[in-house]
């Protein structure tokens, strides 16, 4: 039986691990290689930068190399590079791709601290970044001649906007940009944008990839095209991850597949209570058939996660839902997600975008559901919900 029939949740199983030995590659924690001649060091430098093969710690070491062996495996690249946070890998995107004159377009739909990095550091080397609406509707009016890179995410942060992206890829191939898109949400379980027609996949691993929010993480996997130029990038900008905290992100992404299936399920539970209550005009989730990208993602994804959003009426002041929120027992009040454990978080949507239009919309409460029982977590949001009826 050859490896493409399986199905993914068995080649998540038997990803970068070999047939015969250890199950687990064991933690190489490193810095220096010793060789054993002068040729057999200098040989080794001058192929480092094509072929995988330890020369010092931070070119990789056998516990790196077999997590990247399993987000190849997963998200169908070429290659994939490791960073210490999901940021990390962002920032690679672009210092590595893009230079002064060159034009970027990112969504208005994108993680938030992308933003400051665009305005703070791409404006500073003279890098003009554009941002286009989520739903890509005026990407192709923004393309200009200078236009080296479309980065997108999909679906967006906090509301999960969704793009058609083949349509965006193919958009890209014609004008000869990149198209990378940050696929934290789907995790290459749920969306493989590289088989879409993306270059470039960025997975912050610090959430469901590890699964147990005790390991910060980042990744990218790309295809052959978009490979060198990422790769080269995180060697100069000396990027690298520990043996330690490659193990524990390789340990969380065997159980990827029955966690996100265990999220999915739990969050389908809490948002059919959630879209009973009088409080909350609507949940947000992609899943769900009133969202404006469910056929998108009905067509291009393979489930759904513990994310969902809820918008309340719009008489409740930001004070009223954090009042709320606040009331929470089972959900913690914290950022990232994609962890064991519940969490909540208050947005400012009117801030988080800056062409999409909130201003008329009600306040929006991100819930990470987590693995807990969703009947205590219904009961939780029932008991803090109570401080929104008067
Ligand atoms: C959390 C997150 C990141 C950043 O990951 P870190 O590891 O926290 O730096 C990037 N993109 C998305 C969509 C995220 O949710």
């Amino acid at each position: 039986m050859g490896e493409d029939s399986l199905s993914g949740s068995t080649r998540l199983l038997r990803a970068g691990r070999p047939h015969v030995g250890w199950v687990n590659t064991p933690v190489t924690r490193a810095s220096t290689y010793v060789f054993e001649s002068v040729s057999h060091w200098r040989q080794t430098r001058t192929v480092r930068e094509e072929q995988r093969v330890a020369s010092y710690g931070a070119r990789g070491t056998d516990s790196t190399f077999a997590l990247e062996d399993a987000l190849v495996e997963l998200e169908g690249g070429h290659r994939a590079q490791l960073f210490p946070t999901g940021q990390a890998a962002i920032a690679n995107v672009m210092l590595g791709l893009l230079q002064p004159g060159d034009h970027v377009l990112v969504t208005d739909a994108v993680y938030e601290p992308v933003r400051r990095f665009c305005a703070k550091h791409l404006a500073r080397l003279g890098i003009n970044v554009e941002f286009y609406m989520p739903d890509g509707s005026d990407l192709a009016a923004r393309l200009r001649p200078e236009t080296k890179l479309i980065y997108a995410e999909c679906p967006g942060s906090l509301v999960f906007e969704m793009i058609d992206l083949p349509a965006v890829a193919e958009l890209a191939r014609r004008c000869g940009c990149l198209l990378a898109v940050d696929n934290t949400w789907g995790s290459g379980l749920l969306y493989r944008p590289l088989s879409l027609g993306a270059d470039i996949s960025v997975l912050a691993a610090t959430k469901y990839l590890s699964g147990h929010a005790d390991v910060m993480m980042g990744a990218l996997v790309t295809n052959e095209r978009a490979w060198k130029a990422v790769h080269l990038a995180s060697v100069d900008f000396g990027q690298t991850v520990g043996a330690d905290d490659a193990y524990l992100v390789l340990r969380g992404l065997r159980s990827l597949a029955p966690r996100m299936a265990m999220h999915e399920r739990h969050a389908m539970l809490v948002a059919q209570w959630l879209e009973q209550q009088p409080q909350v005009t609507r949940v947000i989730c992609p899943a769900l058939p009133n969202h404006p990208g469910h056929e998108l993602w009905r067509r291009d994804f393979h489930g759904t996660n513990g994310l969902l959003s809820v918008e309340f009426r719009s008489e409740y002041a930001q004070a009223d839902v954090e009042a709320a929120v606040d009331r929470l027992r089972l959900f913690g009040v914290g950022a990232s997600w994609g962890g064991f454990e519940s969490l909540v978080v208050p947005t400012d949507m009117a801030k988080a975008r800056t062409i999409s239009d909130w201003s008329q919309r009600g306040r929006v409460v991100r819930l990470h559901i987590g693995l807990e029982n969703p009947e205590d977590l219904i009961a939780d949001l029932r008991q803090a919900f109570r401080s929104l009826e008067a």
